[in-house]
């Protein structure tokens, strides 16, 4: 059973950074290690060197977070810190919305991170469920708790069902002011099998193409939402966004000749700083009121609206990084927003 954890930093929102190890092709091309994780610090720089048993970093960067991790942890230690909370309080029955980002530029490790977190889930909701049920505690029990699955991505302009052969979608508000996609399908699971079969299908199905600059999956959001509702109202219980985004990297194609290419980026840019907007927002409606949030700027804020909006709401953004020194740059990029989320 997970030991119980509480999310740091604030109560809302948790921020962490995360680096993967350094890749053989990496060190071939006679890049370095430019990244040290000391949680919840990251140092960036150009080299490291050892005085006296000191480490010291030369032209370096250093940034604090609710937590770091170095390349050694495994994805099973991040998850229990980082998403484990998030799980636990949707299982709560009170109509929690919880959302985990992974953010990062293209190779830095997010779908390797969010895959690894979708099994997990997968095991931990059913396992919870279960236990509730044998001690008769608990709003959601597996007896009256169904659990579901959606999944979708949004690439360029469109919004598209990754679990009903990218069938196009249409993303309303309505007069309640409630956000439907209108004909996303939801799957229901029974259990973590069924749940990793449809996660699984909806993984395939984002778009790749084998050279990496066509690899529309870095060029798309896809956004896999798990429901746990009442099995005799229908009503909503709890509500798990594990949100994989589109490369952050995207700056230099808007300059690009061809025209997709530069509408897809200026998408993403839009989209990522709408999503910066709306975090920061949701910390300051705890403490000082209503503030506004500026869900409507971005197709992808808009989908998440009830995550921003709903006073049970608890956000991660896991920041994943290159170690590589030719990445410096974009990991710098990287680091700002996520510092700059807080
Ligand atoms: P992204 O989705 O950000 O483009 P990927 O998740 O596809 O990046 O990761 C790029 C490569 O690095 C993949 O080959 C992946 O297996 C590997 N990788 C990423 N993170 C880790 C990690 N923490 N440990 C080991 N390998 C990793
Ligand atoms: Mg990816």
């Amino acid at each position: 059973s997970p030991q119980p954890h509480t999310l740091k930093g604030s109560d809302k929102i948790c921020i962490c950074v995360r680096k993967r190890p350094i890749g053989r092709k990496e060190i071939a091309k006679k890049d370095h290690d430019s990244i040290t994780c000391c949680n919840p610090e990251v140092a960036v720089h150009s080299a490291k060197l050892k005085v006296d048993g000191i480490t010291k970093y030369i032209e370096h960067n250093m940034f604090r977070f609710d937590h770091s991790f170095a390349e050694e942890e495994t994805t099973e230690e991040l998850y229990r810190c980082t998403t484990w909370p998030l799980v636990e309080f949707c299982l709560q029955g009170k109509g929690g919305r919880a959302t985990c980002f992974a953010y990062g530029q293209t190779g830095s490790g997010k779908t390797y991170t969010m895959n690894g977190i979708q099994g997990m889930v997968a095991e931990d909701i059913f396992r919870v469920l279960e236990e509730n049920e044998e001690r008769g505690e608990g709003v959601c029990m597996s007896s009256n708790t169904v659990v579901t699955v959606s999944f979708f991505e949004l690439y360029g302009g469109r919004c598209q069902d990754l679990l009903n052969d990218r069938h196009r979608l249409k993303i309303l508000e309505d007069g309640k002011g409630e956000v439907v996609i209108t004909g996303l399908e939801e799957y229901q699971a029974s259990d973590p099998s069924d749940f990793l079969t449809l996660v699984d299908a909806g993984n395939r199905n984002r778009t790749t193409h084998a050279t990496e600059a066509n690899d529309t999956s870095s060029r798309s959001h896809a956004i896999c939402q798990i429901l746990l509702r009442s099995s005799t109202s229908g009503r909503l219980r709890g509500k798990l966004s594990l949100v994989d985004l589109a490369g952050s990297e995207r700056g230099s194609d808007t300059k690009s000749h061809n025209r997709q290419r530069r509408t897809e980026s200026s998408e993403i840019n839009k989209s990522l700083l709408a999503l910066k907007e709306c975090i920061r927002a949701l910390d300051s409606n705890g403490s000082a009121g209503k503030a506004h949030v500026p869900y409507r700027a971005s197709k992808l804020t808009l989908v998440l609206k009830d995550c921003f909006t709903s006073a049970l709401a608890k956000t991660t953004m896991i920041a994943t990084v290159s170690p590589s020194s030719s990445s410096c740059d974009h990991t710098l990029n990287t680091l700002r927003y996520a510092d700059r989320v807080k």
